[in-house]
């Protein structure tokens, strides 16, 4: 116990990130990065940059992102909040939408930072268990104030059924965030769920489709009331300079995105099939990565093994998720050395 910490930040369980490797022979299949290079307008955009803009704060509403995200989604500024990456965007949701005497509810398994983000704002939790082949569950209606859904769910790659999400949030009593970090990579997403109905906010991500994990860009879109809420309480200067001229880049270039994303899913789907043809069972992925149970060893074991072998997945240990792995989507020759180093 150290007397100057406070109690409960003392006792917090923090969020556990995959491992990042700095050996250049290890395969990172286990953070969800995308294995290509952002578009080519980010070097452009570096190699002419002038430094002598770092000199000025950046424009703290991000206004010019704002407009391209909201061009891009059909919907006014005034519903866009841009963040520096999607999980500062979550946080302060816990923050805007969640009384001490309230909880934050979500799904289990879900993304595992919404705990933690809850126990750093001092509030409790309320998960609701998913069906035993990880399937939509009705959540409480009522002890919580705040919603997470991931969709599609982390760390299953499943999409839930867009009715049953609308439904949920019609009778919900508090904000329900539909968090979509990994949606460009499915067949369907909940946007309009998010412009018609006023307690739905969705949040999206840079880092997995548009290749900007190191950058830390994401943001949401919501009724004008909770967005504005969402900007009363952030940092003045939440998004850098560079921040929001690469955003503006990346989203510029549709035709690059749309190829990174048609080819990740390609590789997804021949990987599932490679896998299930050993007989390990593959969940149906909507994402950039798949949810596995092996054939013939542990989910441990498996995970121990393509370690040795310079290879990083992840597992996660506990009862509901450990007999699983999660193996994210690389190239199409990283996938075919991870392929040939399956037991
Ligand atoms: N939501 C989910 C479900 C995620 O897996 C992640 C990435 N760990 C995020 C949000 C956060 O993404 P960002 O990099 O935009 O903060």
């Amino acid at each position: 116990m150290n007397a100057y910490v406070k109690k409960s930040v003392e006792a917090l369980r923090p969020y556990v990130p995959g491992e990042q490797s700095t050996d250049p022979d290890v395969l990172k299949l286990n953070t969800n990065e995308n294995p290509y290079p952002p578009s080519s307008a980010v070097q452009s955009l570096l190699a002419d940059f002038p430094v002598e803009e770092l000199r000025k704060y950046p424009d703290p509403l991000c206004r010019e992102l704002r407009d391209a995200i909201s061009g891009m989604h059909g919907c006014g500024p005034e519903q866009v909040f841009v963040g520096n990456g999607s999980d500062e965007i979550l946080l302060l949701c816990v923050r805007a939408f969640v009384e001490k005497n309230a909880a934050v509810g979500f799904f289990k398994p879900s993304y595992s930072l919404y705990p933690v983000l809850a126990e750093i704002e001092n509030v409790p939790v309320l998960p609701t268990p998913l069906g035993p082949r990880f399937q939509w569950a009705n959540p409480q209606l009522d002890g919580s104030s705040l919603f997470f859904i991931t969709n599609p769910n982390a760390p299953t790659g499943m999409l839930f059924p867009k009715q049953k999400i609308a439904g949920f949030c019609k009778s919900y009593g508090g904000v329900v965030v539909l968090d979509e970090a990994y949606v460009d990579f499915a067949s369907d997403n909940c946007l309009d769920v998010a412009h018609t109905l006023p307690n739905v906010i969705v949040t999206r991500s840079l880092s997995k489709s548009y290749s900007l994990a190191g950058l830390r860009l994401g943001y949401a879109i919501g009724p004008p009331e909770l967005i504005s809420t969402l900007c009363k309480i952030k940092d003045s200067y939440n998004v850098d300079v560079l921040a929001q001229r690469i955003g503006l880049a990346v989203l510029r270039d549709q035709e690059y995105f749309s190829d990174v994303v048609k080819r990740t899913c390609a590789t997804r789907d021949r990987v599932a099939t490679a896998l299930q043809e050993k007989g390990y069972e593959v969940f149906p992925s909507e994402t950039n990565f798949l949810w596995v149970c092996p054939a013939g060893l542990e989910a441990s074991e498996l995970f121990h093994h393509l370690r040795e072998k310079k290879i990083l997945i992840r597992h996660f240990p506990d009862e509901v998720t450990g007999g699983f792995v999660r193996i994210s989507v690389g190239t199409d020759e990283e996938m075919d050395r991870f392929l040939a180093c399956l037991p």
